[in-house]
This record gives C-alpha cells, structure tokens and sequence, in this order.
C-alpha cells in the first residue's frame, strides 16, 4: 500500500478493542452479545476519532471554588454519522455515545452475491438513501463495520460528497482489508480509515478470511 495511503489509516490497537474484536470473531458467540460487541467497538472507534480533533481550553469553577483547567472539543458537536443498514446499527449505537449531537444520514446497500467474480468489482444495490445537506465544517463518519472489497462504501462515499464536501471523510470499521483500504483512500484522497483490525484476504463469496463472517446476520439473526 502507498505511504501516502497507509499514512490516512488509524488502526484502533487497544488491547480492551482487540479483546472485544477477538470475542466477535469466535463463532460460538451468540446474537446478543455480538452485538454489544460491535457497540462497544463503535463506541471506541469514537473514542479513537475524537483524539484527533483540536482541543481548546476550557476554565470551569467547580464545587470547591477553586478554578480548574480543562478542554472543549468543538468538533464532537459537527459529526455527521452515516449508517450502512444494516450491518452498522449497532456500530451506530456506540459511535453516538460519543458524538451524540451528530446528524444522521442513512443508506440501505445490499452486495448483489451473484454479480462477484472474485477480486474487488461487485454490484451494489441501494434501496434507500437520506443524506444531510452537509456543511463544509462538518467531519463525516461513515460506519461500516465490514471493508472487504470497497464496493459498497465507494457508492457510498459517492452519495455523501454529493451533498457537500465535509472537512474530512472518515470510514469507521472493524475489520478492513488492505485491497479495500487502498482502493477507497486511491478515491478519496483526503479521507481517512478508522479500523481495529486488517485482515488478509477474500474467500471466494467476498468474505473477509479470517473476519468474522457475516456481521448483519450475527447481529441480527
Ligand atoms: N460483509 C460481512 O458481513 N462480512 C464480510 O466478511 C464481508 C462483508
């Protein structure tokens, strides 16, 4: 992958994420608590985001009338969250404990299984789209809890700079590939990849391998 990508990918280390990463991938973790898990990833791949937004000072006088110094993050109040329906709802719940001001745009893809070849090409069908008007101050989230190919997010991504160019594209995933990350970054030039794990390989469904199989059905049933 080119520096110049690699550079735009923040890959979420911790070891309490990597912990909650490797209980979703066990297969024998069952519905309910896959899909705390992608909560509680969602919410720490917020957590990731917001460390990287400017911080001003803040003075506050607390109970003891002393003054104590602290910060603000004006931007925590300028997320846009767009959810891919419907693998990234719970994904969603933990990013907005976070950002619970955010604006929200939705948009329901679905990978037409049959159209995959192999490699990265698959036809991606939407069934609904609602997306903010989006203010050049604004920092778009777009959660994804799975980067296998690209495909989807790049439409994706195409429906939200249709609707203004944000100060920054940021995907939020759990497991990416390196294929998938460079063709979405190769596209977006400015945007960034936020993820917890990049996995090796496509099986031949387009399944990320090891991944953690099919993350709308885990959580849902
Ligand atoms: N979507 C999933 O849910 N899992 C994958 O491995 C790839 C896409």
């Amino acid at each position: 992958m080119p520096q110049a990508v690699w550079d735009r990918v923040h890959l979420v280390d911790h070891p309490y994420a990597q912990m909650v990463l490797t209980k979703i991938r066990d297969r024998t973790t069952g519905q309910i608590e896959f899909r705390k898990g992608l909560v509680k990833l969602g919410r720490l791949l917020g957590f990731e985001i917001a460390r990287t937004f400017d911080v001003t000072r803040r003075v506050v006088v607390t109970p003891l009338n002393v003054e104590a110094e602290g910060v603000e993050i004006p931007d925590i109040d300028r997320v846009v969250l767009v959810t891919v329906l419907r693998a990234a709802m719970p994904l969603t719940e933990g990013l907005l404990k976070v950002f619970p001001n955010a604006r929200q745009g939705v948009v329901s893809a679905r990978r037409v299984e049959e159209t995959y070849m192999g490699g990265l090409e698959f036809d991606v069908e939407f069934t609904y789209i609602r997306i903010p008007q989006i203010k050049p101050e604004e920092i778009v989230v777009i959660a994804d809890p799975m980067l296998a190919t690209g495909s989807t997010l790049l439409k994706v991504g195409e429906e939200v700079v249709k609707n203004g160019t944000p100060k920054r594209l940021i995907f939020a995933t759990v497991i990416s590939t390196m294929q998938a990350i460079n063709r979405l970054l190769s596209k977006f030039t400015n945007a960034e990849v936020f993820t917890v794990a990049v996995d090796q390989k496509l099986d031949s469904r387009g399944y990320i391998v090891p991944g953690l199989g099919d993350a709308g059905d885990r959580s849902f049933g």
